[in-house]
This record gives C-alpha cells, structure tokens and sequence, in this order.
C-alpha cells in the first residue's frame, strides 16, 4: 500500500470508573497499548496522564485523561468502530441520555487525516470533535505532543489552551511503566 495511505489520527482517552478492579489510569494505559495492536496502525505517541475534574454532572469521581497519536491505514469510520469495541471491552455502559456521564474507558477520534486535517460530517462521526475546542483535558495533552497543530475550522491548539485555563487540570507524575504502552 503506498505511504500516502498512512493517516495521522488523534484519539482522546477518558475515564473515572474502575473497570473490575482496574483503575482509571491503567485501564488508559492498556488501552493505548491496544490502539497500537489494531490492525494496519502504530501508536507512535502518548501525552502524560492527566486528572481533571467533571464537565457537566459534578457529582462523580474525577477523570483520568490523555490523548495518543497513531499511525493507521483504518478509515476514520473503521477506526471509530474499534475505539467502540475497546470501549465494550473496558465495560463500557453507555448511557442514551447523559453525556458527560462517568464511564470506565471512553475513545474520541479527535482529528484524522495525513496532517490532522480532515473533516468529517456523518451522522455518527463527527471530526474534528465538536467539543474539543472547548476542552482543557484535551487541549492540553493534544498540545504536549503536538504542539503546532492547527484544528481545522477552530484555529491554533496553542490560541485555544489559552482560552481554557481556567479549566482546572492536574499532570499525574509519571510511574515506571507510564510508556508501557509505547513499547
Ligand atoms: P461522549 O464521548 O460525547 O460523552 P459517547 O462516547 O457515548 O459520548 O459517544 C456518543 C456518540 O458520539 C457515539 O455513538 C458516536 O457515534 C458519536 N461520535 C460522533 N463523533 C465522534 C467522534 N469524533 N469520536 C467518537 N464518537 C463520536
Ligand atoms: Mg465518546
């Protein structure tokens, strides 16, 4: 297959629920070491862990957030499928009615393309995330291992983080394993 048909895909990863008796950060660690399993993709970055405190319903524990950058030849809707399925195997509930609800593990494709530059309109995927712009749990892992993105239709990463900084987030030291995933 030639180069061009590697894309660049930024994927959210969330979570404030333990999964059995896997807590938040590691069910985020093991789940970005399955990304790089998917068929025809390679992780090729994680941000650092991060903990922030609920959008929305604030009567719930804590996220865990970071965001991890691969390497796929999977269509954006392939993609979203197995970020669905991952999401099952961590015990995911969805919720119809809340978003923003706790759950143990949640994937967001937030920016796909060769340069992070495609946008998506369908009526189960839309890219770049519609919320993503507004979020410091995103922007700010985003902007830890991409810092020169540009998010189409929204502008430079680094003009929007500065417009959520009162957005209060928390960088988890990194344990031993921390890039795990990576290896
Ligand atoms: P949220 O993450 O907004 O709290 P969910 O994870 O339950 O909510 O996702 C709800 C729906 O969002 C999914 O069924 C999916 O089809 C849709 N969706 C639209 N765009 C995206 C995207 N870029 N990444 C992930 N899901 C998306
Ligand atoms: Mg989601």
């Amino acid at each position: 297959m030639a180069h061009s048909d590697m894309v660049l895909a930024y994927i959210g990863l969330g979570g404030n629920l333990d999964s059995g008796a896997t807590q938040p950060a590691q069910t985020l660690l093991q789940a970005a070491s399955e990304l790089n399993q998917l068929p025809h993709s390679r992780l090729i970055q994680l941000s650092p862990l991060y903990r922030s405190v609920p959008i929305g319903h604030d009567d719930q524990p804590d996220f865990i957030n970071a965001v991890a950058a691969l390497q796929t030849r999977l269509s954006a809707i392939e993609l979203l499928g197995h970020l669905q399925a991952l999401e099952q195997q961590h015990g995911r509930q969805r919720s119809p009615t809340q978003r923003n609800g706790p759950r143990t593990l949640d994937l967001d494709l937030l920016l796909y393309g060769q340069d992070a530059e495609q946008c998506i309109d369908l009526p189960t995927l839309q890219v770049p995330h519609p919320r993503l712009h507004q979020r410091a749990f995103v922007l700010r892992p985003l902007a830890d291992i991409a810092p020169a993105l540009h998010i189409p239709g929204q502008g430079p990463l680094s003009a929007l983080l500065s417009q959520v900084s009162a957005q209060v987030l928390r960088q988890l030291p990194a344990d031993a394993d921390g890039n795990a995933a990576l290896k």
